[in-house]
């Protein structure tokens, strides 16, 4: 089939270089001119593993191209889909619809024939409904068939996500556009992949319970590791004895400084104003962004009384600023009110991230400075933070520290280290959901 994808972001660049690995020919329309040229140049703007090389593959195969015009890229499209942004709009917190209206409008405007057009932006209920009548006001006699196709892919292990999908959701109000979809990922679902065919509005509401639920399981586990760190019990297992229960299930029970990224802060705002649009309460929901932002703010204090209550003039080395490993993603990263509280306290602090930097100088304070290998930020350090569980940090050892360092302060937001050896070597040791070790010297 002949797909275009507006917007070649994380959602529009996996999901387009994975049908064309499916085989489909893949049209990318991406408006940004820098990230336009980094994609015809041969390169992906954004730090995916495995996707410089999928879409290299598949441009090589003839099977994806890019251009920078919507009217270009959807003219032999059978599909279209709809990748563009829908962040959280800065007056009132609902996720701001502008960009998937603005792209719905030229689609309509510029198109001759049949097409498919597919919401896979996370988009709020009733935004297929809004679609269907953009497209009747500005062209009442077009073919159009609104879809709703909600991703679920995680930054890190998109592609592996894309195309192994624990579910593909359709929203389809006709025997078309059904059809069509069905055929589009007749490769992933008969590899026995399910897919799950529902209302537009039912679709759009999938996304939005998805994420809030699983963004409740992340600040319920950190709120129990809390209660660990005061009772001596140990969040780890807790977590692995909560997440043997079939009916729980052992992801995102990992507890840490909060969650981020460009899509659970968002998208749990979002729900709650959809909520009240609809007269409900989601008070679940409130209470889960009430509680991650704390969480995310209490993160300073912990390095605060790591270090004897104060970080004035002292050196604080940040290992990660990314909101997760695997990705350059710093959206609503737990690191960005880290770094403002500790500058705010007076620290030095200086960070390593191996992906995020770049997109770090644009979003953190200037006085931030930024190490180019892990060496570097470790030396004379006073206190070491784990903010990212990166894999190059999880192989760092106690005596690494040591030679590196000018105190034994390790405060580690994401358990990546044995208690134990760190305490073995003289350390001060800060996990979470569990009692420190403290070494005074
Ligand atoms: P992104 O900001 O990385 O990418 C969006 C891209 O669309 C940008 O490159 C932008 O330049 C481009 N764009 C905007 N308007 C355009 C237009 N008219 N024509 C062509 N290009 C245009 O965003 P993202 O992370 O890929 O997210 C996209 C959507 O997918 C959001 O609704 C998000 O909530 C959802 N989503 C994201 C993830 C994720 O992990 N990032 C996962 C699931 C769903």
């Amino acid at each position: 089939m002949r797909i275009a994808v507006i917007g070649g972001g994380y959602v529009g660049l996996v999901s387009g270089a994975c049908f064309a690995e499916i085989g489909h020919h893949v049209t990318i329309v991406e408006s940004a001119t820098e990230k336009l040229n980094i994609l015809l140049d041969g390169g992906v703007p954004i730090y995916e593993a495995g996707l410089e090389e999928l879409v290299h593959s598949n441009r090589k195969a003839g099977r994806i191209n890019f251009c920078n015009n919507i009217a270009e890229g959807i003219k032999d499209a059978n599909i279209v889909f709809i990748a563009v942004g829908t962040p959280t709009r800065k007056e009132d917190g609902r996720a701001d619809t502008q960009y998937v209206f603005s792209a719905v409008r030229d689609i309509v405007e510029n198109v001759t024939h049949s097409v498919v057009v597919v919401t896979k932006s996370t988009v709020p209920l009733g935004t297929g409904q809004a679609i269907s009548e953009i497209i009747k006001s500005i062209k009442p006699s077009a073919h159009i068939d609104v879809v709703s196709n909600p991703e679920f892919l995680r930054e890190g292990c998109a592609i592996e996500d894309f195309l192994k999908p624990d579910r593909i959701v359709i929203g389809v109000e006709s025997d078309n556009a059904r059809k069509k979809m069905e055929e589009l990922y007749k490769p992933i679902t008969d590899a026995g992949y399910p897919l799950l065919n529902v209302s537009v509005k039912s679709a759009e509401l999938i996304k939005y319970a998805s994420n809030a639920f699983l963004a409740m399981k992340v600040a319920f586990i950190n709120e129990v590791s809390d209660i660990c760190e005061r009772s001596g019990a140990v969040v780890s297992d807790v977590s692995e004895g909560m997440g043997l229960d079939n009916r729980i299930g052992a992801k995102f029970l990992h507890a840490g400084p909060g969650y981020g990224g460009s899509c659970f802060p968002k998208d749990t705002l979002a729900l709650i104003h959809i909520a009240a649009d609809y007269g409900c309460n989601i008070s679940l929901v409130k209470a889960t962004v009430e509680s991650n932002d704390k969480r995310k703010l209490s993160m300073i204090n912990r390095v605060i009384e790591a270090c004897d209550g104060s970080v004035k003039d002292k050196k604080i080395a940040l290992l990660g600023l990314t909101f997760k490993a695997g990705t350059d993603d710093m959206r609503d990263s737990p690191s960005i009110p880290l770094v403002e509280g500790l500058v705010k306290e007076g620290a030095i602090v200086n960070a390593y991230d191996p992906e995020g930097m770049s997109i770090a100088r644009s979003i953190l304070p200037e006085a931030l400075n930024y190490a180019s290998t892990i060496d570097e930020v470790l030396h004379k350090a006073d206190a070491a933070v784990i903010v990212t569980e990166w894999s190059e940090f999880k192989k760092l050892k106690p005596e690494y520290f040591e030679e590196k360092m000018s105190s034994k302060i390790v405060i580690d937001f994401r358990n990546i280290y044995s208690k134990q050896q760190f305490s073995e070597n003289g350390f001060s040791y800060y996990p979470i959901g569990s009692s420190p070790v403290e070494c005074k010297s």
